[in-house]
Formats: C-alpha cells, structure tokens, sequence
C-alpha cells in the first residue's frame, strides 16, 4: 500500500505551492495504485492518462499524479486526454491491467465554497499568495478524508498496452549542427535537417 502522506511534501516541492488540488491527485493516484497493488513506476511500468485539459482550474492535479505514480511527462508515460476532467485512469503495463478514479463532485463543490478559492484564488490571486492559515486546513481535509468521501475507483479494467520501442538513433542538423532524434529529421538540399530549419529552408 503506498501512502500519499509521505509523498506531500515532494509533491509541493515539484509544484511549487500549496494547494488543494495538487494533494487531490496524490490520493487519486495512490488509490489507483492501491486498488491495482502496484509499485511507484521506476521506469514505464505504469501508464497514467490524465483527463484534464489547459488553462482551467485545478490542473494541478495532474502534478500529484506524476508525484504519486511515477508517471512524468518526461519518462513519456503520462497524456493528458483535454477532456477538462478530473479522472485518472493508470494502467499497469505488465498486465494491462487498469482502473479509473474520479474525485467525487460534490467534494470538490465542498471545497469550492472555502475561502482559499471564494476570498483569493477565484478573485485572481496566484495560490503561492494565499496565507497558510487559509490553505493549509484545506491541504489536511484533502489528506485526511476517507477514501470513499473523496474518491469513486471504478471496476478493473482490461486495458490494450502499445508496445513500443525507445529511438536511440540521433543524428546532426546539417544546418544548425544540433542533435536530432532521427524519427524526427526532415530532408532537405542541405541533406538531413531538424523540423524548424526544414521549416526556415522552404
Ligand atoms: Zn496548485
Ligand atoms: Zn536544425
């Protein structure tokens, strides 16, 4: 069982301030991770999909399910499916195995009605601006509350995993001398160049 306690204070590490929807994801996770009895992913053995989208509230969400789960947009095995949702779905790679949590709505409308969001964030104050003392009771109803309170984790799923295999071929722009992954070369008359200078070169 992976506790999403220990997992809080990196978490506001990685994000950068405190709020409540960066915890909500660290218990999202952890109770897709715990309903499927997996491990923090070390390398891509998990696969998380993040229903959210750009520019809304409580995108930060999806940094407590990178936190949690392993599943980084760096390592390449988290997408964002823009839906302006909450839900997650993880999968476990190995079997295909995978669930989806939901945060429950009428949690997050209970949270909507505090202070952190009525007197600062919804009047344009940045969440980094808003006093511990309002922020942090919040931060400790998203932590403490029963799963069930909280959360609705689906029934397991049988997921189709995509096999694919990493590109460690590079190769050089031949206009601007930078590294390319060769995947993404264009030609040219200056032969094998990267995508902007293809676009500079028509
Ligand atoms: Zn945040
Ligand atoms: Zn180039």
């Amino acid at each position: 069982m992976i506790d999403p306690k220990e997992f809080l204070k990196a978490g506001q590490q990685l994000h950068g301030h405190k709020c409540p929807a960066m915890p909500l994801g660290l218990r999202a996770g952890a109770a897709a991770m715990n309903a499927l009895v997996v491990a923090r992913a070390k390398d891509k053995d998990l696969f998380a999909v993040v229903e959210l989208g750009d520019d809304h509230c409580a995108h930060c969400f999806a940094d407590g399910v990178q936190m949690i789960t392993g599943c980084t947009f760096g390592k390449g095995n988290i997408r964002k499916a823009g839906y302006g949702k909450f839900g997650v779905t993880l999968v476990d790679r190995a079997t295909g195995r995978s669930v989806r949590v939901v945060p429950l709505a009428k949690a997050q409308l209970g949270m909507k009605q505090t202070k952190f969001f009525l007197e600062y964030r919804m009047k344009g104050v940045p969440a980094s601006k808003v006093p511990e003392d309002v922020v942090d009771p919040l931060i400790q109803q998203v932590m403490n509350a029963p799963q069930e309170q909280l959360l609705s984790i689906g029934p397991e799923l049988k997921t189709e995993v995509e096999k694919k295999t990493e590109s460690f071929g590079t190769t050089v722009c031949a206009i601007c001398g930078e590294m390319v992954v060769d995947e993404y070369l264009r030609p040219s008359a200056a032969g094998k160049v990267c995508i902007p200078c293809s676009q500079k070169a028509v």
